[in-house]
């Protein structure tokens, strides 16, 4: 397991992936099988929780803590899975950059 330092100014989507798959690994978490759909409800579950930090104004801190909780645990899936994230995140972020404004006026 690669180990991330404190201090590491630049750090890659892949490197995050393939250290959140590592811990949870190391953790047990991958030891039996798991449910692809309750994997999803879990990412889901860290967006509630920061929707609720949110809601009872709770310190930033708390809500960065739900965010990144939520981001974990799509490293963690991501590199099981073998998903190209980051390539997925950078080629979208392109097709992104082509869209009209407010994506064809969307309202969110
Ligand atoms: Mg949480």
């Amino acid at each position: 397991m690669k180990e991330i330092k404190e201090k590491k100014e630049h750090i890659s989507i892949g490197e995050l992936v393939e250290t959140c798959y590592s811990v949870a690994k190391s953790k047990g978490w991958w030891d039996k099988r798991r449910n692809d759909a309750e994997l999803i409800a879990l990412m889901h579950s860290e967006l509630s929780e920061a929707l609720e930090a949110l809601r009872e104004h709770k310190p930033k801190a708390e809500l960065a803590e739900e965010l990144a909780d939520c981001c974990i645990r799509i490293f963690d899936y991501c590199g099981r899975k073998k998903i190209a994230l980051e390539q997925a995140i950078l080629k979208k972020i392109e097709k992104n950059k082509k869209r009209p404004y407010r994506h064809g006026n969307k309202k969110y």
